[in-house]
């Protein structure tokens, strides 16, 4: 990975040919060739470079794509993400869409090769992103190539979602009391836990279909410097990659925000449970209107617990906190609705 690009200031053409630099050492080191660089237009019309990144499901991590890629190596911005611009080598998918402009609020995204994936841009509406559509051959060519040839598609079907196999059905936890006490426990103590480092008292956890916890956390947004890392991603990353995530649970203490409801739009989460939806319920009601897409083989399981632990930490927490670290951990656009 490029690291050296921060702090570069690269005409807009300089800028095109940097992402498919990262793009093509991806490519040497066997990772999906996407990558994608975040900067700041300065007033001549140049970029300086905040960060850049590519994809790493070849390294067993899940939900680091070539935007989000980027946004770690950025790290955190204190004066937010509005002036963010990113460049990114392929048509970004939902999940980093929804990072990007539904999370932190970027609000300019422009797309080197929007012919080798198409993704529903109705998701951009409404959000005041503008999203141009550029094409950059080499990039276009060296994805393309990629993409055809045969030994890739699997590794590409896990990095979009996709998967045709049998799928098990996920966890009844709603009728294991005993089990849902044990995981909801988990999840309220990943909660406090990211409280006592001064991070939004939110925990998540991820069950597969045998009830096992497979991943467990709250944020670390402060702890790591990484904008991306809210609780239901920061227990998903504890996962590592799997070939799918149809059967899986996750587990939130509230929520879920922009970046998890993503992971149920486009990685097909099999369920969500959430313990309590009285302070923050986020996208709750996108999750739950994903039941209702045409193209989904069945309806995704979405329940909310009358389980209140963890809510007078968040509201207490909600109280004392910035508005904009709050934003950092509940999405660019709180308080008002999500969606
Ligand atoms: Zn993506």
């Amino acid at each position: 990975m490029k690291t050296n690009l921060k702090a570069s200031i690269l005409t807009p053409a300089q800028l095109d040919a940097a992402v498919h630099e990262v793009q093509l050492a991806a490519l040497r080191q066997g990772m999906i060739p996407i990558a994608a660089i975040l900067s700041r237009r300065l007033q001549d019309g140049r970029h300086e470079v905040l960060g850049a990144g590519c994809n790493h499901l070849a390294e067993g991590i899940p939900g680091i794509h070539g935007e989000t890629g980027a946004i770690i190596n950025m790290g955190r911005r204190a004066g937010g993400y509005a002036e963010v611009v990113a460049t990114s080598s392929l048509s970004p998918c939902p999940f980093c869409q929804c990072t990007m402009v539904r999370h932190l609020g970027i609000r300019e995204v422009r797309i080197l090769d929007d012919l080798n994936y198409r993704p529903d841009k109705q998701s951009y509406a409404g959000l005041a992103a503008q999203v141009e559509s550029l094409s950059h051959k080499p990039i276009e060519k060296t994805f393309g190539a990629w993409l055809r040839t045969v030994k890739n598609r699997p590794l590409w079907a896990r990095d979009i979602g996709e998967f045709d196999g049998p799928v098990a059905v996920p966890f009844a936890l709603g009728s294991q009391p005993r089990r849902r006490q044990q995981v909801l426990a988990l999840a309220h103590t990943a909660a406090a836990a990211a409280l006592a480092r001064g991070e939004a008292p939110i925990g998540a956890v991820v069950l597969d279909a045998q009830g096992e916890v497979i991943g467990c956390g709250g944020p670390q947004i402060i702890a790591r410097n990484d904008p991306t890392l809210v609780a239901a991603m920061s227990a998903w990353r504890a996962c590592g990659a799997r070939e799918h995530w149809m059967d899986k649970t996750l587990v939130l203490t509230v929520g879920p925000d922009a970046i998890a409801y993503s992971m149920f739009q486009i990685f097909n989460f099999g369920q969500l449970i959430v313990a309590s939806d009285a302070v923050f319920a986020g996208y709750l009601s996108a999750v739950r209107a994903l039941n209702r897409h045409p193209q989904r083989h069945r309806p995704i399981p979405v329940r909310v617990l009358r389980d209140t632990a963890s809510d007078s930490l968040l509201k207490k927490w909600l109280r004392q906190a910035e508005p904009s670290l709050v934003r950092e951990y509940l999405g660019a656009n709180w308080p008002e609705r999500p969606v």
